[in-house]
């Protein structure tokens, strides 16, 4: 029995969206969005032409020159438009993201609640943070101040994960200090952000060319990063991708803030308190079928943990049902597309292949309502080594990998070769054993007793090592990316 309705079954081709309309592309490259619980296309989204993306970014930089003239306390009456229209709709958006992403209806809601905090918060950073500084009489009669600027038209380019929350990671900051966006979202996932700007566009009244949006692959990525009037970008997506446009920033000498990949660890302590840390486990494992950022992907159980976690680890997740996330008590959708299915499927084989233990084997599942999905089961890997394919490199879907360690030493050690440095989770009771490895590990974010490290939008978000390039963080951080500072000294006679 469906305990939530599908929107629309089809929302067609999307327009793109400049200076306040909705345009359909005039390009003939359309790609196929897919409902991956049912492997059928539910939408269709324009390889938007380079004409296009620059007449975006015109539009974005028109309305900057007004923006940024706005008063503060009129900018942020927009702001709380937005979170309204997101309030009230957040249960018809959340039934979009699970039709085109696939997560469970739950884990959509509460991207949908992230996207609104983000919101909230960019209000605060409005009216408070954006304060400059002031100091008189530096030398005789002269005092000294700064300034915070807005930079103008900003580009975000979102991944197919999270296709609501991650475009407002950004928004609101670049909105409040009076900066316009073109955005990009994921050719995979672009219908969820598509009805948000529906709602936004016929609700929020806001002015045209603050937002724009322009759809495709990394050719209008490359367009939109590349054009005179961007002044930087922001993105999240992987590494690979990061690593190109890093390199191409580099090169136009634009602003850059770029999440990307990750392979983070859970240690779990003898002393951890077993049940309350397997469930946690589970849902930092397997919660959006492991196509999370913050996903724990390698479990690492010290010495007497072992027999305490393991096998509990492995009974809970063989329980998990899969289905359609807008079906009633299902813990587990699809992987996104067939190709990341397929990708899944490499990583299990080259586990096998490497020699890893596969205790838990979560492929040919049967999804009996949904035979065509893109589903795969949990699947734990035990016997696993450090230096295997499976405990390496981003899987991005619901394996486990197990290393067995002796010594929490062995175990930083491990966490700081790792190329990566997202997030890392410690699940112990002694606090003298939390503090020191969360002093020891080179990561962003540390979850303690947590099993997804989830900042909150009130601080900033990013990793390090092959997880983040640039300087300044996401969400409230990114205040630093959106303005630059000017410093003013002067002096009347
Ligand atoms: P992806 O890198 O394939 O795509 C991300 C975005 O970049 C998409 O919009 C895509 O169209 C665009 N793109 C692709 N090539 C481009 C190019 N050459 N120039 C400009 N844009 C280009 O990522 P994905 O598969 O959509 O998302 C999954 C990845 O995102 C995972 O690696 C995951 O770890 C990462 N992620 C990181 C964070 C974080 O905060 N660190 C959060 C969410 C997801």
């Amino acid at each position: 029995m469906a305990t939530y309705k599908e929107v629309l079954p089809n929302y067609g081709k999307l327009d793109i969206y400049i200076n306040g309309k909705f345009i359909s592309s005039e390009t003939h490259e359309y790609l196929k969005v897919f409902n991956p619980a049912k492997d059928e296309v539910i939408a269709q989204v324009p390889n938007t032409l380079k004409e296009e993306v620059d007449e975006a970014v015109e539009s974005a930089y028109e309305a900057y020159l007004k923006w940024r003239e706005t008063p503060i306390p009129t900018r942020v009456q927009y702001l709380f438009r937005i979170k309204d229209v997101l309030e009230r709709h957040k249960d018809e958006i959340a039934r979009i993201i699970v039709q085109n992403h696939g997560k469970i209806y739950d884990e959509a809601l509460g991207e949908v609640r992230r996207a609104i905090e983000n919101v909230e918060t960019a209000i605060g950073v409005a009216y408070l943070l954006q304060k400059g500084e002031y100091l008189e009489n530096v030398a005789g009669g002269i005092d000294e101040y700064l300034v915070r600027e807005p930079l103008g038209v900003a580009a975000i380019i979102s991944p197919f994960n999270f296709p609501v929350m991650v475009p407002f990671w950004f928004i609101p900051y670049a909105l409040a200090v009076g900066d316009t966006v073109v955005v990009k979202p994921s050719e995979i996932t672009p219908v969820p952000f598509h009805w948000v700007m529906k709602l936004l566009h016929e609700e929020a009244r806001l002015p045209p060319g603050l937002i724009n949006v322009v759809y495709g692959l990394g050719n209008v990525g490359e367009a939109l990063i590349s054009h005179k009037k961007v002044f930087g970008v922001a993105f999240v997506g992987s590494t690979r991708v990061a690593r190109i446009i890093y390199k191409r920033v580099g090169e136009l000498g634009k602003k850059a803030l770029l999440q990307a990949g990750a392979k983070n660890f859970a240690v779990v302590m003898p002393d951890a308190k077993m049940d309350r840390t397997v469930t946690n486990l589970i849902s930092s494992f397997f919660g959006n079928t492991g196509q999370r950022c913050l996903a724990n992907s390698v479990l690492v159980p010290v010495g007497e943990a072992y027999d305490k976690v393991v096998p509990k680890f492995i009974e809970l997740a063989k329980q998990l049902k899969l289905g359609y996330g807008l079906d009633e008590d299902v813990d587990m959708g699809p992987m996104v597309t067939r190709k990341s299915l397929e990708r899944v499927h490499y990583y299990i084989e080259k586990g096998l292949e490497e020699g890893a233990k596969l205790s838990l084997d979560g492929r040919n599942v049967k999804v009996e309502k949904y035979p065509n999905g893109y589903f795969i089961g949990p699947t734990v890997f035990e016997d696993v080594t450090p230096e295997m394919t499976i405990a390496r490199e981003e899987i991005f879907g619901p394996v486990a990998s197990v290393i067995k360690a002796s010594t929490l030493d062995e175990v930083i050690d491990m966490v700081n070769k790792s190329e990566y440095g997202n997030a890392t989770s410690i699940f112990t009771s002694s606090g003298e054993v939390a503090r020191k490895y969360r002093r020891s590990v080179n990561v962003g974010n540390v979850g303690i007793n947590i099993g997804i490290a989830a900042p909150m939008a009130f601080f900033p978000f990013g990793g390090r090592k092959e997880s983040f390039f640039g300087i300044v963080h996401g969400q409230v951080d990114s205040l630093d990316f959106f303005t630059d500072k000017k410093i003013v000294i002067e002096r009347w006679w």
